[in-house]
């Protein structure tokens, strides 16, 4: 059957390399009973040998042709097709019993930001999530503190899960070849969080004031929103820039305001 052009704007680089689809498979290690979902499900390259390891998935794609054609090369198959915007999709409605949900997406790298987010405000009904990204920005995500890659989005998916940098991804290993080189990361939400928020959209906006202007000390950064003296009083340097705090710095630094506020 011919296929249709890859379309840009849904981000489509299908995957091609059997090499690193086992090495995906083997770092999913899909089992039976399992409750897998994937989100852009493309040609099926994932999605086959996942139904065949569990016997069923749901799985969340935008472009209506690829959903056209996923019915019919994957009826009877135990294919859950959602047509959706991921971006917008409740994920936790899938959570139909007990089993938590596995996340598997070689993700459209133009929205994985804001796909990451989106995922992580739904954290407590989700297992783990096996994700394909830009190797930049799984990197990010990885980062520890002090460096330039540290910044929100590894603020904002430490606090909530373990992040597990597992292999990196060349670029060859997609049609149409993309521009960046690519990386598998393994995200696991934690059960019981180390890291307690009181106010976790008050924590959001902190963590995004501060790296606003990532060059300038956190004095100036969080002006008007913590004052200097709140900042010493919790044991942090006014002086310092907001990639040398950690993320249960942040924390303690928003539970800090979120506690004053409530007085
Ligand atoms: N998993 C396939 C396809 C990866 S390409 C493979 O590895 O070969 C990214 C896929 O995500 C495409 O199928 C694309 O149509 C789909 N997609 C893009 N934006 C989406 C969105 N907002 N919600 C759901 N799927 C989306």
């Amino acid at each position: 059957m011919a296929l249709p052009p890859p379309r840009k704007r849904f981000g489509q680089h299908f995957l091609h390399d059997d090499t690193v689809i086992q090495q995906l498979l083997i770092a999913i290690a899909p089992r039976p009973g399992q409750h897998l979902v994937e989100i852009g499900p493309g040609h099926g390259v994932l999605t086959r040998p996942l139904l065949q390891a569990v016997g069923e998935l749901d799985a969340v794609e935008l472009d209506r042709d690829l959903v056209a054609e996923l019915h019919t090369t994957l009826a009877g198959s135990g294919l859950r097709l959602h047509a959706a915007d991921a971006l917008a999709f409740d994920f936790a409605a899938l959570r139909t019993d007990e089993r938590p949900l596995r996340i598997i997406g070689n993700l459209p790298y133009n929205i994985s930001t804001p796909l990451l987010f989106h995922l992580l405000t739904q954290a407590d009904v989700i297992a783990d999530m096996h994700l394909m990204l830009q190797k930049e920005v799984v990197q990010r995500m990885a980062a520890a503190p002090g460096g330039g890659d540290y910044g929100r989005l590894s603020v904002m998916v430490q606090t909530v899960c373990r992040v597990d940098y597992l292999f990196g991804v060349g670029a060859d290993a997609f049609q149409p070849r993309p521009k960046v080189n690519s990386a598998v990361v393994r995200l696991l939400p934690y059960a019981q969080p180390p890291i307690v928020l009181h106010d976790p959209v008050q924590f959001a906006h902190l963590v995004a004031q501060a790296f606003s202007q990532r060059r300038k000390t956190l004095r100036n950064s969080l002006r008007g929103y913590v004052d200097e003296s709140a900042l010493s009083a919790l044991g942090i340097d006014p002086s310092a820039r907001a990639e040398t705090l950690s993320p249960q710095d942040f924390a303690t630094l928003s539970n800090d305001v979120a506690n004053r506020q409530g007085d």
